[in-house]
Formats: structure tokens, C-alpha cells, sequence
């Protein structure tokens, strides 16, 4: 494989690159927003349209709907690659206006433009380079919608298209400069505390305070943490009560976890299912659970990372690795043992942040090297 012409095919591509990107960037579409996040998606699908096969559109009620994608031969021995991406950002509509597209100091600027609307135009990038040199083999595209909220109905598709693939490319940004190899697990758990409220003057006796029994709940909680597993318990979140002269009948906090380990998904459940309350009078409510399973360092994804690695050596710059405690649609596929390469988007800053921006001079190469991924694998 000459991977020095796949470069050049990426470099050629450097203006419909900057075109494509700034028209999707200014498609708002925050997961929230059903139709804004379809809009990104259609306007995807027309780009997609010059290079494409099939297209097929997962209808959804609550979220955008889901679009997927394949090119190359779709009747072929081998199978397919599938790159994973999200469409949806954490940016609600109107915020082009406070961070509007520009570009400047080497880097496009915008809401959602480094995770990860830049991965995406990539990827198509990519397959056209591939077509260009005649190294296309199939690949599904699947964009997903609601990823920034959880993925709570693309996890489904992801994990259905995932079974079959010779591997899983992440469109997420890179880590500085690297690939990741391994992200971590994350949990949401609601905690939420019933007490007995009263007058705190005229009935003091009476009244069985939720916040009391809530901050006592945290300090255990907390204690769940164990740093030298890589697992991390935050309260992110602590309300309750209503006036300083009521005893507090309601209380909750809202709890992020993250995971090294596949087993530490049962093992902390299991701790959050037995806390109980220290006053009889209050009634404790757990809801929740791990979202996300960690994707751990295996064979198959170390075996890619390296191979990964030779090619960016080929293409002329150096490819470290990394490993993350947020989580990405890569946490499901690794999960269920098929090799998956993560950070393989944009190189940037900034995300989820309103210095968002990815730097212009590591497209071309970033998308040579997704290109000859591609066509690598089995
Ligand atoms: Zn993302």
C-alpha cells in the first residue's frame, strides 16, 4: 500500500475538508434537538452521496433519527470496517452565534467542530482517498445521535453492527497527539432521600431531615472510591430541602462513576444496592447503574494500535497511545471483544469547551492514516 499517495489524495480533498466542515459546524444539533440533529444528518448523507452505497436511516421518536452509511463493495468477502460517530454535541442552538465558525491560527474554530463533526468529514475524506487509489474495501459509516446523552437508543445498532466487523474505528478526537486504546466505564446513580419534614421551631422533634441523612450517604459514598483500581465515585450533584426553618423532607445527589475493569461494574453496583439509611424515619430510593462498560486494553486493539503506529511512521510523524477516563460508543463494541482503535478524529482542543478547535495541519495526515487503517485490516 502506498500510503505517502493516500496523503496526497487527503491533501487534495483540504478545501472541501474546510467547505464541508464549516456547513456541518453550522448545523447546530445538540442531542436535545430531534430535527436540528436529522438537518446535520441529511446534510451528511448528501455529502456522503458521490462516494456512497446504501443508505439507511434508523427512524428514532425521542432522538435524531440514526444514519448508516456503506461503502464499497457491499457483496465481499471480507468484512466491513465501521466507523462510529455522533453527530450531536453538547452545544445548545444559538451558541454559533457566541462561538461562530472562523478560522484562525491554524485551527477551525466552532461548537461540536473537534467532537466531532471534524471525524466525520474525515471519514469521508478518507474513503475517497481510498476510492482514489483503487483500496476501498466495505466500510459502514454509522452516526449516531444521542451519544453526548449516554447513546441510549444507538447503543442497540452500534452493538448489532459491531458483531460483524473486521474492526471498530472511533471518530473521536485524538488525545493530544494519540490514539486511545482504552477508556474508562462510567455510572450515573440518583440517591435520593425521603425524610419526615416539620417546623424546625414548633415541631423539631418530629422531623426526620433528608439533608442529614444525605450528607452522611455522601461521606460513604465517597469512600467507595479506589484510586489504585482506577475507580472514581463523584457527588456531582447535592440538593435538598427548602428553607432554613423546615426540616428537610427530600434530598438527592447525583453521582458519576468510572471504571478500569469490566468486574468492577457488579462490584460497584453491589455497594450502591446496599447502602441504607442511619435514621429509620427516612426512606432511601437508588436508581441507576454503569451506562457504560470500560474499554479495556486488549490484544485486538493493541494489535491495531501498533499496526497504527507503522503506518504513521510511513506517513512521516510519531503516534503515541493513550487512555481516558470518558467514555465513547467504543466503550460497547470493545466490550463485546471486537477490536476498536479510539481518538481516531481530529486533532484539537477544547471539547465540550468554548475554546473548541482542531488544528488544520493534522487533517490531511490524520485522514491519510485513517485511510490506510481502513484498507489494513483484514
Ligand atoms: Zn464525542
Amino acid at each position: 500500500m502506498d500510503t505517502k499517495a493516500l496523503l496526497k489524495a487527503a491533501e487534495a480533498q483540504s478545501v472541501w475538508v474546510r467547505d464541508s466542515l464549516r456547513t456541518l459546524v453550522q448545523h447546530e444539533s445538540p442531542s436535545e434537538d430531534r430535527t436540528s440533529v436529522i438537518a446535520a444528518a441529511t446534510f451528511v448523507e448528501h455529502l456522503a452521496e458521490p462516494l456512497g452505497g446504501p443508505v439507511k436511516w434508523h427512524r428514532q421518536k425521542k432522538y435524531g433519527d440514526l444514519l448508516e452509511i456503506h461503502f464499497g463493495q457491499v457483496r465481499s468477502s471480507r468484512k466491513p470496517v465501521i466507523l462510529l460517530g455522533h453527530l450531536d454535541t453538547v452545544w445548545p442552538l444559538g451558541m454559533l452565534k457566541k462561538m461562530p465558525w472562523r478560522e484562525e491560527n491554524g485551527r477551525y474554530w466552532g461548537p461540536g467542530v473537534l467532537d466531532m463533526k471534524a471525524g466525520i468529514i474525515m471519514a469521508l475524506a478518507a474513503v475517497k482517498a481510498l476510492q482514489t487509489n483503487h483500496l476501498l474495501r466495505p466500510v459502514t459509516l454509522l452516526l449516531n445521535s444521542d451519544e453526548e446523552v449516554g447513546s441510549p437508543v444507538s447503543r442497540q445498532i452500534t452493538e448489532r453492527l459491531a458483531k460483524n466487523a473486521a474492526a471498530v474505528f472511533v471518530l473521536e478526537p485524538a488525545q493530544g497527539l494519540a490514539y486511545k486504546t482504552a477508556r474508562k466505564g462510567v455510572g450515573f446513580y440518583n440517591v435520593q432521600v425521603t425524610g419526615v419534614g416539620a417546623h424546625s421551631g414548633v415541631d423539631f422533634e418530629r422531623g426526620h431531615s433528608a439533608v442529614l441523612e444525605l450528607a452522611k450517604l455522601v461521606q460513604t459514598i465517597s469512600n467507595f472510591t479506589k484510586l489504585e483500581r482506577k475507580l472514581t465515585v463523584n457527588c456531582g450533584v447535592f440538593a435538598g430541602g427548602t428553607r432554613s426553618n423546615v426540616i428537610a423532607e427530600n434530598a438527592h445527589a447525583e453521582v458519576d462513576v468510572r471504571i478500569a475493569r469490566a468486574s468492577d461494574a457488579a462490584y460497584i453496583d453491589k455497594l450502591f444496592r446496599s447502602l441504607k439509611v442511619s435514621d429509620p424515619h427516612c426512606a432511601l430510593t437508588i436508581t441507576g447503574g454503569i451506562n457504560r462498560p470500560p474499554m479495556e486494553r486488549k490484544a485486538g486493539t493493541i494489535a491495531l494500535f501498533k499496526q497504527a503506529r507503522r503506518l504513521a511512521a510511513e506517513l512521516g510523524f510519531p503516534l503515541e497511545e493513550a487512555a481516558t477516563g470518558g467514555g465513547s460508543d467504543g466503550n460497547f463494541t470493545a466490550a463485546l471483544g471486537i477490536p476498536t482503535l479510539d481518538g481516531m478524529g481530529a486533532v484539537g482542543e477544547g471539547a465540550h469547551a468554548a475554546h473548541e478547535s482542531v488544528l488544520i495541519e493534522h487533517l490531511a495526515p490524520r485522514t491519510a492514516l485513517l485511510a490506510a487503517m481502513i484498507a489494513s485490516v483484514d
